[in-house]
């Protein structure tokens, strides 16, 4: 098991200094679960593959615990390149491919018997890893026999078994269906805090991100734009993009003039005002007579008879989810929606929603980062 920690890395696919990443810098704990979130082109994968030294950066250094893996100095000097496959790491891909001829255990057993490891320590281990990921019944079968999930089991436990010091996966379970890719979702995240392996985890999709990272770190356009945990982010989004791209549905955005009155200061989204909480005052002084972006997120309402800052809003329409409601709603011209986890759908067109004061994000309109702490 290793630290990784990474420095100033840039990295370009030409020569032309058009970097996919730029200037990274980041530290992962040994034994950390950490994902790579962010959308399609951000640059997961092209940071995992310098990680793995399958991609030399155009600058910066990579080292696993004080084992420099890569370094390049300015302009490209005093290079340090530590080949793939002296980095102790596995890797699992989406498209994974395991040897159509071979077993089970054959295909878990093939890289270890490459490295000249006695026959018993590789059934120990076979047989270790074959319990834990529950596919000891398969282990004579051939990759063919096996349906999606098991042979993605098999993959990992093609990987695991090496004993790697850093365990690298990029959109292992894209090919999985839904229910299934739940499953083995929960079984990685426990058989990696059993075997306490450093893990990068690279997806797109925020749910696996909330459930499986220690740490999320969210890249845009290869810029880190917030890392932490997935509470950290989802409560306290550094800016509008981390906001959105984190919680499901998303959140709303409503644009506000702040203005004073007696002395407090009030959002006015022109179909409602609320007062802004106490917390954000201070904050929210530079920006009086201007406008900001309120984002409030669809669990944060509630449905109240009366209330000083409730929200009036017309009901569009109703998606039950079966432990809560969708409830779709214009608030003046703005379509917002709501999650509402009532017993029943309220009947009535005309609803009062009141925010939850505590958990208002406010946004600069112009540099969408956030204003309040
Ligand atoms: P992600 O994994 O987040 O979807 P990638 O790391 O694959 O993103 O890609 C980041 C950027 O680098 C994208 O703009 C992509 O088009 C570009 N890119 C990726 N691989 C190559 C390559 N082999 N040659 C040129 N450009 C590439
Ligand atoms: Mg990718």
């Amino acid at each position: 098991m290793a630290s990784i920690t990474i420095r100033d890395m840039s990295v370009s696919y030409n020569k032309k200094k058009t970097y996919v990443i730029k200037d990274l810098s980041l530290d992962i704990k040994d034994g950390e679960f950490c994902v790579f979130l962010g959308p399609s082109g951000c640059g997961k994968s092209t940071a995992m593959h310098c990680i793995a030294g399958l991609l030399h950066p155009a600058s910066g250094e990579i080292r696993f615990d004080d084992e420099v893996m890569t370094f390049v100095g300015d302009k490209g000097k005093n290079k340090t390149f530590v080949p793939p496959q002296e980095r102790n790491i596995a890797m699992v891909f989406q498209e994974y491919a395991l040897y159509p001829n071979m077993s089970v255990r054959e295909n878990m057993s093939f890289a270890l018997k490459t490295k000249k490891i006695p026959k018993a320590e590789i059934d120990r281990r076979v047989d270790y890893m074959a319990e834990m990921l529950s596919i000891e019944p398969l282990l004579e079968r051939r990759p063919a026999e096996l349906s999606g999930g098991q042979r993605q089991r098999v993959a990992l436990g093609r990987a695991l078994v090496r004993d790697p010091q850093v365990f690298l996966l990029d959109e292992p379970l894209g090919n999985l269906d839904a229910k299934l890719r739940e499953q083995v979702r929960y079984e990685l995240k426990k058989i990696q805090e059993q075997l306490g392996i450093t893990t990068i985890y690279v997806t797109h999709d925020q749910t696996e991100a909330m459930t499986m990272a220690d740490r999320i770190v969210l890249l845009k356009d290869g810029l880190i734009m917030q890392q932490g945990s997935p509470n950290e982010l989802y409560n306290h989004p550094a800016d509008e993009f981390v906001a959105s791209f984190l919680g499901t549905p998303q959140i709303n955005i409503f644009s506000c003039d702040v203005r004073q009155e007696n002395g407090w200061l009030v959002l006015d989204g022109g179909a409602f005002r609320i007062r802004a909480p106490q917390s954000a005052q201070a904050s929210l002084k530079a920006y009086a007579g201007r406008k900001v972006n309120l984002g409030i997120r669809p669990s944060d309402f509630e449905l109240v008879q009366e209330g000083a800052d409730a929200i009036p809003v017309q009901v569009d329409s109703i998606e039950p989810l079966g432990d809560a409601y969708l409830i779709y709603v214009r608030i003046g011209r703005k379509v917002a929606v709501v999650k509402y986890a009532g017993e029943t759908a309220p009947a009535e067109k005309e609803l009062l929603l009141e925010p939850n004061p505590a958990k208002l994000h406010l946004f600069d309109p112009d540099t969408r980062k956030r204003i309040n702490d």
